[in-house]
């Protein structure tokens, strides 16, 4: 049984990490999963595609084994790569100008559709405390889209309604995403479907290895696009560029997932999982916050650097100087679970001078 010789730091990390799926089949539910589930496995479920849930029900009480049997060698492979010291750390030749800089402007509208939000209303689920009060938004391919807003006006709410989390309820509305309803989706499937979520504050997640993570979160979703899933080695292959795209040192793939990393060195985290997972429409909750000049730098380069024709961005945050590195086709200003404003760069201009009260609705 060579499961058995795996070394795990944290075997109830690694249990719930790799359980998460089957008792999301098992119960069959989101709101009892979330409940039951610690915020990191709750993240895994909501961010990152997991493997496929198995078809039959787990027979065994200890599932986590068949899921790390299916290919114990694969991972000792990985024990093997894990002398990754010999590789130069990645350095980004990246420049800081934006490539979406000539994106900018409210006229633009020719790409296709990825994301269609009419008058969506959302309340928490316990409370039924009203947050959402009818957003309309349109995302098109290609687009960046900049969310501001006062703290409490319900932009964490937005993005995470978006992905599904369970503290909220949609009472009204409609969200289409490449024009199915997104609504209906599970949040396996909806990041399956290339929906992704940086957290504002990433979860760190003791005893679980950063590469394993990325190399189970990739080829899940490679296999839900018809992909082959890649072997240890062709995964290696495959993240070295996206190391360099964020300028992460490789040692950090040694490391487990965010634990004891700065708050830079979380945020390129979060945007090495977007790299690796190549999602269609990454939403970035205050991927800002709590970063110095430089390090901003390094992420604003990184998501620029990931943006193509096709893909999309809907990033939130307090700070103009964000945008003059990744340059919004569109900003919105969001108040008391609304946009009560899109505009182009001006808009952040405006609020600099006048702050939130000079645009206010009230
Ligand atoms: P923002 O990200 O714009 O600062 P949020 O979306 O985080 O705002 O929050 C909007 C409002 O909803 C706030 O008043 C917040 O306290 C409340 N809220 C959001 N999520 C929850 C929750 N899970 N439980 C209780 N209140 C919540
Ligand atoms: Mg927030």
């Amino acid at each position: 049984m060579g499961q058995f010789k795996l070394k795990i730091t944290n075997q109830a990390q690694i249990e719930r990490l790799y359980l998460l799926p089957l008792v999301y089949d098992q119960r069959g539910g989101l709101s009892h999963l979330a409940a039951s589930m610690a915020p990191a496995a709750a993240r895994m479920s909501l961010l990152c595609p997991l493997p496929s849930s198995p078809s039959s029900p787990p027979s065994s009480n200890i599932p986590y084994i068949r899921t790390l049997s299916q290919s114990p060698a694969s991972r000792f492979q990985f024990r093997s790569l894990r002398s990754l010291d010999r590789f130069q750390p990645a350095r980004a030749t990246l420049a800081v100008d934006s490539p979406a800089s000539d994106r900018s402007g409210v006229d633009s509208g020719s790409g296709k559709v990825l994301l269609e939000v009419k008058d969506l209303k959302a309340v928490i689920a316990e409370t039924r405390q009203t947050v959402l009060r009818g957003i309309n938004l349109t995302v098109r391919e290609g687009e960046v889209h900049a969310i501001m807003g006062k703290n409490g006006s319900g932009k964490s709410t937005f993005s995470k309604v978006l992905v599904g989390h369970p503290d909220y309820e949609v009472v009204g509305g409609s969200v289409e995403f490449r024009g199915e309803n997104l609504l209906e989706m599970d949040p396996e499937e909806r990041s399956h479907g290339g929906l992704f979520m940086s957290f504002q504050s990433p979860i760190e997640i003791p005893g679980v290895s950063n590469i394993d993570f990325l190399q189970m979160a990739c080829n899940a979703r490679r296999k839900k696009r018809g992909l082959p899933e890649l072997s240890p080695i062709e995964f290696f292959g495959f993240l070295q560029p996206k190391l360099a795209t964020v300028n992460m040192d490789p040692k950090f793939l040694n490391r487990n997932v965010n634990e004891g990393f700065s708050g830079g060195e979380k945020k390129r985290n979060e945007i090495l999982q977007l790299a690796v997972l190549e999602a269609d429409l990454a939403i970035l909750d205050e991927i800002d916050s709590g970063l110095d000049v430089d390090a901003m730098q390094d992420v604003a380069k990184a998501v620029n650097a990931l943006l193509t024709p096709t893909n999309s961005v809907l990033m939130i945050t307090h700070y103009r100087r964000l945008l003059d590195f990744v340059a919004p086709t569109f900003i919105h200003v969001m108040e008391n679970g609304r946009i009560i404003r899109t505009g182009d760069l001006s808009l952040a201009d405006q609020l600099e001078r006048e702050g939130y009260r000079g645009i206010s609705a009230v």
